[in-house]
């Protein structure tokens, strides 16, 4: 962990942000179909299209070589890409990253969770609670500290579960992050305007029972968190895209599966990383070249509008949420 990346080997935007965190999505597939973030019936990227394992990596490698200190790979859901862990493996080993993290639906962790820690993922982000409690275990048992359970809050959906969530995150000593639902491709179950509920109705309901106390902590992300006055183990964590903007502090940039480089979740500004290295197989300096010159356009901001017809029309999945 000693490679320090120089000045002029750094990943500064034009709004001189250092862009320090790259999410990769290494399959846009999933065994689950969360309704927030894709309809049951989906197009999924034809296998030929992916970035291979090794190209995978090789992008790693060069933005770590960049600056990037920190990776979180994701999905869909990354746990069930075939032999994923031999990615794990290879950014696990990479001088200078200092953070191996991954979000996962958490299905899969009973057969993966120690060959993970094994590999050097620092931190597990797991999203949905009914059907993985045995995921859970299995990283705790794995040696996983910090767990996260993230959870997507939807007004008449699963509002009325937000105290029952923290109560089982305090009883398992897990942290908790709530999400406000991004507009992101169509979804035909709800109409997402009237499904928002803020992350400060959130707070509002867990207040009735809890207090919260703002705290500074951060986990290099848009979340802020609160701590719980009697459960100093559990830190609460809000994702506000609606109602707390947190682009001007935004240090990352994503990957797609097929290998688009995405520079903000709410945009379509991107650019063809598979191109790239696939017309210039193994030169590495071209593909710097071509991550260095893609900051020129990370957009500002995202401008999400419930009330519009959305403009995104990628989901999630494909994303690297
Ligand atoms: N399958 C893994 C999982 O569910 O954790 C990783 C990928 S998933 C797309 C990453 C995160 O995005 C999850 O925490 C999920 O809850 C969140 N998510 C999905 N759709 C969303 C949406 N429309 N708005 C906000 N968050 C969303
Ligand atoms: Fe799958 Fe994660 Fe999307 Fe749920 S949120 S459908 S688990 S990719």
């Amino acid at each position: 962990m000693s490679v320090t990346a120089t000045n002029s080997d750094i990943l500064i935007d034009k709004f001189g942000r250092t862009v320090n965190y790259l999410r990769i999505s290494v399959t846009d597939r999933c065994d689950f179909r969360c309704i927030y973030c894709m309809e049951e019936e989906m197009n999924f990227v034809p296998r030929a299209q992916l970035l291979t394992l090794e190209e995978l990596s090789l992008i790693g490698r060069a933005f770590v070589e960049l600056g990037v200190s920190k990776i979180r790979v994701t999905g869909g859901e990354p746990l069930v890409r075939r032999n994923v862990l031999q990615l794990f493996q290879n950014l696990g080993q990479l001088p200078g990253l200092e953070e191996l993290v991954t979000t996962t639906n958490g299905s899969q962790l009973p057969l993966l969770a120690a060959d993970l820690k094994a590999a050097g993922v620092d931190r597990i982000n797991i999203s949905d609670l009914s059907k993985v409690l045995a995921g859970i275990d299995a990283a705790q048992a794995a040696g996983f500290e910090k767990i996260k359970i993230n959870a997507v809050i939807l007004k008449n959906r699963n509002h009325n579960e937000i105290v029952d969530l923290v109560r089982f995150a305090i009883s398992k000593g897990l942290d908790i992050t709530f999400i406000e639902e991004m507009p992101l491709g169509h979804v035909g179950t709800h109409d997402r305007a009237e499904a928002y509920y803020s992350s400060d109705a959130i707070r509002r309901d867990l207040e009735a029972i809890y207090t919260l106390i703002p705290t500074t902590e951060s986990t290099g992300g848009p979340a802020r968190y609160y701590k719980l006055t009697d459960h100093s183990d559990t830190r609460i964590g809000f994702i506000s895209p609606h109602s707390h903007n947190f682009c001007e502090t935004c240090n990352r940039v994503r990957l797609t599966c097929e290998g688009r480089l995405l520079l903000c979740l709410g945009q379509e500004h991107s650019v063809d990383l598979r191109h790239v290295i696939r017309s210039h197989p193994g030169d590495m300096d071209r593909l710097k070249q071509a991550i260095r010159a893609a900051m020129d356009i990370k957009p500002k901001g995202h401008e999400f509008d419930l009330s519009a017809k959305p403009v995104i029309f990628r989901h999630m999945n494909s994303t690297g949420g």
